[in-house]
């Protein structure tokens, strides 16, 4: 069956729903929504149903179908539960020329209700022509994520002011540089802040003005923890629309994967120890992209505002008079919290958390130790592979209980995510027996001690201290290892 798409002008036309119950109800008030002249038929109404006759919203016909309902009416739905009556409803209708729809059956209906993406003035409509109504379902659903709501005062905005861009670029590439730039720059960026006021002026604006050179803009992007599921729907819009991307080493390749395939992606990996020298080099790289009227994105690991230097970066950017909009992401220690079955807070155990970072001699003396040290709260420290003894010495020092526990994940959320579990007394020692590589981040407090029951993702933590790796082995055990391997049979 091949069908005709079709949007029809419903508003103040006659169309008949044949039912009273909920079915016709949802109906009905679609039709309503639409401006048409509702009548609805069945002897018994649903309470709303009623309420809409009483207020004179919807005509009601009483009784029993009679062919005589269609009179008048440019379209029918049949939304009863009774087979035999839907079918009448629709042979009726097929003979006196009225489209109709037979809910829920495709064979009997002349015309098929889409499912819908509303973001009004502009729809977006999708049919399976009855065949896969659960596939169309989810393809709306899809949809619905990736079309922003901001859409809609979009389409609004580019009606209104449609006469007057067709005066200003009566040429055809012209009149499509412009509409490109007002739905991806920043009058589309702007709507989707909730400033609709400053879009219009910015739509003005972009409408007197000769465009001599596009102007440019920085998306600061939140990249998540490594699982591209935990990338932001509006971080993937920013790299959907992307012409740069400068990304962090620990932005995984999953997530760049999502990026547009002609975006220029550039690394601008920072190891730990020469941050200072790269900083300037990346807002450099910031100025001179967005400069050349470039849509740049910075994308970074976890979230860019938590020990991730975003808050420079846009200050650069202000100073440097680039617009600039920031998408948060899902920062380490919540997504390491989450998968390694680690409630960050807990009635029972804490009732606070603090984010630290501790990835330097000097970095440490800063941090108010007495405290770090108090119990009942949870600490996520970020980048504290290597100063774990340090760590421990001082809160050791402070008071905290050598009994307290840690979970120490590395690659947290990833497909080889590890968990090393214990408590204060062991940590450096069970760091190292592990071999614990960046990025791992250490979440340390009495709700670490819950991992060991509630972990689910990846493998199982690892609660004892490692099997010495073979090369470190005595010779003795060596000398085994080098006997001829025995084949099976
Ligand atoms: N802005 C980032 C943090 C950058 S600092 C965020 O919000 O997550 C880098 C540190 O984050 C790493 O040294 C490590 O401690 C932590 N980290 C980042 N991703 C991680 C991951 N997938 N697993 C464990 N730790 C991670």
């Amino acid at each position: 069956m091949k069908l005709y798409p079709l949007f029809a002008d419903l508003s103040r036309r006659a169309v008949l729903v044949v039912g009273g119950g909920v079915v016709a109800e949802r109906k009905a008030a679609a039709l309503l929504a639409a401006g048409a002249q509702v009548t609805v038929g069945a002897p018994e109404l649903t309470p709303r149903l009623q309420r809409w006759v009483r207020q004179g919203r919807v005509a009601h016909r009483a009784g029993e179908f009679s062919a005589t309902w269609l009179d008048y009416a440019w379209l029918a739905v049949a939304a009863t539960d009774d087979r035999t009556l839907n079918a009448r409803v629709a042979e009726l209708a097929g003979l006196r020329r009225v489209f109709v729809n037979v809910v829920d059956d495709a064979e009997l209906s002349s015309f098929h209700v889409p499912a819908v993406v509303d973001r009004s003035p502009l729809v977006v409509a999708i049919s399976s022509g009855g065949a896969a109504p659960m596939l169309a379902r989810r393809v709306r659903e899809q949809l619905e994520t990736l079309l922003d709501h901001s859409l809609g005062p979009l389409a609004q905005l580019s009606a209104r002011l449609r006469k007057r861009i067709r005066r200003r670029h009566p040429e055809l590439a012209a009149r499509r540089r412009f509409y490109t730039e007002l739905f991806t720059g920043p009058v589309a960026a702007l709507l989707r802040k909730g400033q609709p006021e400053k879009a219009a002026a910015a739509a003005e604006q972009a409408l007197r003005t000769v465009p001599v050179e596009q102007a440019g803009s920085v998306v600061l992007v939140g990249a998540g923890p490594g699982d591209a599921g935990l990338l932001t729907l509006r971080g993937l819009r920013a790299l959907n629309e992307a012409d740069v991307i400068l990304h962090d080493r620990l932005v995984s390749a999953e997530v760049l994967e999502l990026a547009r395939r002609d975006a220029e992606r550039i690394e601008v990996g920072k190891q730990a120890g020469n941050h200072h020298a790269t900083q300037d080099e990346i807002h450099a790289l910031l100025l001179g992209h967005a400069r050349a009227g470039r849509r740049v994105v910075r994308l970074k690991g976890g979230d860019p505002f938590v020990f991730g230097r975003g808050g420079e970066e846009l200050e650069f950017l202000r100073e440097h008079g680039i617009p600039y909009e920031v998408v948060p992401g899902i920062t380490a220690a919540l997504a390491c919290a989450a998968h390694a079955g680690v409630p960050l807070t807990h009635r029972d155990h804490a009732q606070s958390v603090r984010f630290v970072t501790a990835h330097c001699r000097e970095s440490l003396d800063t941090l108010d130790w007495p405290a770090l040290a108090q119990e009942r709260q949870t600490l996520a420290v970020y980048m504290g592979v290597a100063g774990l003894d340090r760590l421990q010495q001082r809160l050791l020092a402070h008071g905290r209980v050598p009994s307290t526990p840690f979970a120490l994940i590395e690659n947290g959320s990833r497909a080889n995510q590890r968990v090393v579990i214990g408590t204060l007394a062991d940590l450096p020692e069970r760091a190292t027996a592990h071999m614990v590589r960046s990025p791992a981040l250490l979440i340390l407090g009495e709700v670490a001690g819950l991992a060991e029951r509630l972990a689910w993702f990846g493998a199982p933590p690892l609660d004892e201290p490692a099997p010495v790796p073979s090369r470190l082995r005595p010779v003795q055990t060596a000398q085994i290892t080098r006997e001829p391997v025995r084949r099976r049979a």
